[in-house]
């Protein structure tokens, strides 16, 4: 707790949706159960099923963010990490000096009373803790670094500044409510309102490229009629908005793009491959190789398409439907943008592991025990429960109104006085809550 207190928040919590819509404030599993207490004081009368489902959605936003990473060992063994939570640490690298990001081990051991900020997840980056770019700090982890990692990419998020108005998050001086979303290709965060383009609902796509990213990698624009999500603005005349593009013009194209309702088989198996998938999206798999010889992204790009200065919203497996031929994969690869065709790239991909790695742990002792008791033992521990928390709601309170930290001592106190309170009331066999 009191490790914590020092931290400050990226950004608060409440809309992390798939598309990891916030950057993620430092909710950890192990401050649910005190949340827990201090929200039982609103809420006096809550059934243990209520709680449970609460503390559930607690850890998993915790798990979310935290995903497959390691929270004991640096990840700088190894190397470049595909996809890890990072922070950015500005008492050791503060503005104005080499920006350095360091792994979630890291921000526990190296730099636990430091003031960080949260990065939430970046692809491809190797912890620098303790490399060169700090000067007054050894890595307690694993202390023997290169000087540099050449291959890492860095950005304002690590001042803790975001969007192209290079604002923090939170912003003291922004009274405006929107919500950040991060670009896929460049990862760092954008008010919903600086995208050039009102965004849809965010359940509504997976995924946003900034309108930076869509000028770098223009090619994107060809495939944004077919894939995109449509934003909600009013259709302005190209000619204001935009600039129609109609590229390729090669007689062979042209013809036999020529009736517009005549598909070709690329076309037909576009269209296919983007109704509605059944799956989840937790499934992660390695993109099918297209087979065909014809390009998709030439064919698209034989039809008119607009450019515009704005970002694009994607759909699930939006990714997969990006053409991997030979020459699109060459442009990916000059573009720095590989990733694009890899489905396990995205943040959910990264969510799920985290899930799924923690799901051995998870197996809820008290549901456990819960479903072997029969109803009145079962009454029991409820009011059991119940009572825990109104007392160590209480317990809490004492330490928030003095404004002192709270400690683990403390809490192994409160529980050992609470298991003495308990054994004294067991005699009364009160089946109901008082
Ligand atoms: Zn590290
Ligand atoms: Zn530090
Ligand atoms: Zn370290
Ligand atoms: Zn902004
Ligand atoms: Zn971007
Ligand atoms: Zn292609």
């Amino acid at each position: 707790m009191e490790k914590e207190a020092e931290r400050t928040a990226g950004g608060d919590k409440e809309n992390e949706s798939e598309g990891g819509e916030q950057p993620a404030d430092n909710n950890r599993s192990e401050d649910a159960g005190s949340e827990e207490g201090e929200r039982g004081a609103e809420e006096p009368v809550v059934s243990l099923a209520e709680v449970l489902a609460e503390s559930e959605e607690l850890e998993k936003e915790a798990r979310a963010v935290l995903g497959g990473s390691d929270h004991e060992r640096c990840s700088y063994a190894q190397g470049a990490v595909k996809r890890q939570a990072l922070y950015a640490c500005s008492t050791c690298t503060p503005p104005g000096e080499e920006p350095a990001g360091i792994c979630l081990a890291c921000s526990y051991e190296c730099h636990g009373t430091h003031k960080l900020f949260e990065l939430y997840t970046k692809r491809n980056f190797r912890c620098d803790c303790g490399n060169s770019k700090f000067k007054n700090l050894q890595c307690k982890l694993l202390p023997e670094k290169a000087t540099l990692n050449p291959a890492n990419k860095y950005n304002d998020n690590f001042y803790g500044l975001y969007c192209v108005c290079k604002r923090p998050y939170p912003d003291p001086d922004d009274e405006i409510p929107d919500e950040m979303i991060q670009c896929i290709v460049c990862e760092d965060w954008f008010h919903g309102r600086h995208l050039g383009e009102v965004p849809p609902d965010s359940g509504d796509f997976h995924e946003m490229v900034c309108q930076g990213c869509m000028a770098r990698c223009s090619f994107l624009w060809a495939y944004a009629p077919k894939l995109a999500v449509p934003t909600v603005t009013k259709v302005t005349p190209a000619a204001e908005d935009g600039v129609i593009l109609n590229v390729e013009e090669t007689e062979e194209v042209k013809k036999e793009n020529g009736a517009d309702s005549q598909m070709t088989t690329e076309e037909e198996k576009l269209v296919q491959n983007n109704e509605p998938s059944t799956s989840s999206g937790s499934e992660c798999s390695k993109t099918v190789k297209n087979e065909a010889s014809t390009c998709i992204l030439e064919e698209l790009q034989a039809r008119q398409y607009l450019k515009k200065n704005s970002a694009t919203f994607w759909p699930h497996n939006w990714r997969s439907k990006l053409c991997t031929c030979k020459e699109c994969m060459k442009m990916y690869s000059d573009l720095e943008v590989q990733f694009l065709t890899d489905e396990c790239d995205t943040v959910l991909a990264y969510e799920n592991k985290g899930t799924s790695d923690q799901e051995a742990d998870r197996r809820d002792p008290l549901m456990d025990t819960l479903s072997s008791m029969n109803r009145v033992q079962q009454v029991e521990l409820i009011c059991e429960y119940n009572d825990l928390k109104t007392e160590l709601t209480d317990y809490l309170r004492r330490f928030a109104d003095e404004g002192t930290v709270v400690k683990r001592e403390d809490i192994q106190q409160f529980f050992e006085e609470f298991q003495s309170r308990k054994r004294r009331r067991t005699d009364r066999m009160q089946y109901y809550c008082s």
